[in-house]
Parts: C-alpha cells; structure tokens; sequence
C-alpha cells in the first residue's frame, strides 16, 4: 500500500504542476477526490480487503494524501484568483496625471450679455432696474402713453392682441415704454428706471425684422429736468456703452409720447466716424428714440406738468448686437444653433 501511495502521490505532484488554469485545477479535483470516480475515493474502497491492521495505518496514510491534494487544489486556485485580480487592478488603473476631458459649460446668450452691459451703465448712472409684465392691456400699451385711437400702432396688423375689450383688451407689448406709466405710478418723482425687456410686433421676420425683439428703455422725473439733461445723459449713456470718443447727434421725430422727440445716432463703434461697412459708409449708426415725457402722459399718472418734468429714451438690443457681432442676420440670435451661440463663450 505505501508504495502505491508513493506513487499517487508522484502522479499528483506531477499533474498539479501542469495545471496552468482555473479549469484544469477544477478537473484536478474530479480526478482526485471526486465523491463517485475520484482516484483517492477508490483506493478508499479497496481499504475493506485488508486486515484490520493494514486497514488502520492505509486508512491514515490514505487520509493524508487525500489532506494533501485537497490543499493543494486549493492553494493553486488561491493563486489563480489573486492573479486574476492582479490583473484587473493593473486594466482599470486610471491615469490621475492625464489631463481631466474639458465639460461643456453653458454660457449666456449674447442678447443676455448685452442686456446686462446695458442695465450696469443704468445703475452705474443711478437708474433703478425694471423687470416689467409681457401682457399689457390696451390702456398701458397705448392710451396712457399718447397714442391716439387711429394710430397704426393700435392696429392688429401691427399688435398681438390677445382676449378683451376696449381699454382693457390684453396684448402683448408694443413698447418697453408701458414701463414708463407703471414705475410712475408706483411711486412718485424724483425717479429714474430703466426697463430692460422683450417686445412683440406683428412684423414679418426677415434679416432685420422679428415679431419680438428686446429694447432698453431709461425714464427720469423730477423738478426742472431739460432737454439739455436729456442730451448730457445720452450722452454720456452712450460714451459709457461705446467709448470716451463717441459722439451723438439728435435728429428731431415724433413719438406720441415725448414733446419734443428726437431720434439718437451715435458715431461708428467700428469706423469713429470715418465711414465703413457696419455704418454703411455714413459715419454714424442710429440708436433709438427719444424726448421729453408728454405733458398728457405725466396727467395720466397724476404727475403736474406744470411742476415735474421728465426724459425718456431706448434702444433695441437685437439689432445693436447683430452690429457689435457682424451678424448679417438677426433671425440667428433666436434660431437656438448651438454652433452659432457657442462663438459668444
Ligand atoms: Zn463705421
């Protein structure tokens, strides 16, 4: 019996030491100690035809040859799963020192970067900021504001109505100027705000052209306020917004609410005044309107003319940016494209 356990026990060391797999060491373990047709369970069985002698020192040598392939088995899977993990450790090892992907972060739409370039030169010339209603009824759209009852304004080929009748017919806002009557009715001169915001005409979009578009609009009230302070503020508006060298020229316009009215053209950003592309050769590039708030507009909001005077003048944002921008159409600033927006990042 020991020489044949000497020679299982070779036969074992020998095929232990070719098992270069999980598998192999699996099938070691069904050709060794398998419970049905293992080598070690057989020799267990020819155990009964010994004395019980023989039977009792086989018996223990058996036991230990069978202690012993068992650990080894055992042992060569250790191995095999220590390695495995070895090597998943090194596969998924990650780089620290590699530079991170760059993220997309989002930015703000160039009317948006316009808009609060705007609104700081206001509050840096002590002009409170109004975010003022999109729905106006048709008495702060257009009758507190001037605009008689057969202007083409009031027309709905020119304005989205919405629901209502007469003077209390919901539309979307013509003008940021309906700012003008609310700010005056909330609280009383000495004031100046200034209202940033969207407006809605019923314009057939085109390269110049959108049903809605942004304007700007400044509004001061007080004691003894001139043409000269609307002049000296514009000015300045316009130095602080384009440059120390810009110049301004008033060119005389009628808007139902100012008396007088003046358009405002402001030197070439681009050219100063020599003449160019974005000017159209002329030197000067128009800004907006405005004048001196209407007698009748102040008496609407209880405001004694005789007492109070006041200015008010806007821009509109959409075009003024498709000029800083050299966009050949301002349909761009809403289409959404995100190839276009991303140059403004
Ligand atoms: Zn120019």
């Amino acid at each position: 019996m020991t020489e044949r356990l000497t020679q299982l026990r070779a036969e074992f060391t020998a095929e232990l030491a070719a098992a270069v797999t999980e598998a192999d060491a699996n099938a070691l373990r069904d050709r060794w100690v398998g419970r049905k047709a293992g080598l070690i369970t057989a020799e267990m069985k020819t155990l009964g035809k010994l004395s019980p002698e023989e039977r009792k020192t086989a018996g223990a040598q058996l036991n230990e040859l069978k202690t012993e392939v068992e650990s080894g088995i055992d042992d060569l899977l250790n191995r095999f799963a220590a390695e495995r993990e070895a090597a998943q450790l090194i596969a998924e090892r990650i780089d620290v020192t590699l530079p991170g992907r760059r993220i997309a972060a989002g930015h703000l739409h160039p009317i948006t970067l316009l808009r609060h370039r705007i609104e700081d030169i206001f509050v840096s010339m002590g002009y409170a900021i109004e975010d003022d209603r999109e729905i106006e009824t048709t008495f702060y759209n257009f009758t507190s504001l001037n605009i008689p009852d057969n202007h083409p304004a009031r027309s709905p080929q020119d304005t989205f109505y919405l629901v209502g009748e007469n003077e209390s017919t919901l539309s979307l806002r013509s003008q940021t100027s309906t700012m003008q009557i609310h700010a005056m009715q909330k609280r009383r001169p000495p004031l100046r705000v200034a209202a940033p915001g969207r407006v809605f005409r019923r314009d057939t979009p085109d390269a110049t052209h959108n049903p809605m578009f942004y304007q700007v609009e400044g509004l001061l009230v007080d004691k003894g306020i001139t043409l000269g302070d609307l002049k000296g503020t514009v000015e300045e508006f316009v130095r602080r917004l384009f440059g120390p060298d810009t110049k301004t020229r008033f060119r005389p316009s009628y808007f139902p609410f100012v008396e007088p009215g003046a358009e405002i053209d402001y030197t070439c950003f681009k050219c100063h005044g020599d003449g160019c592309r974005v000017c159209k050769q002329s030197g000067w590039i128009e800004m907006g309107g405005s004048g001196m708030v209407h007698p009748n507009v102040l008496r609407g909001v209880n405001i004694d003319p005789e007492i109070y005077s006041g200015f008010a003048f806007g821009l509109g944002l959409d075009r003024l940016c498709a000029l800083m921008y050299g966009l050949d159409d301002i349909r761009l600033l809403y289409e959404n494209d995100v190839r276009f927006l991303e140059q403004f990042s």
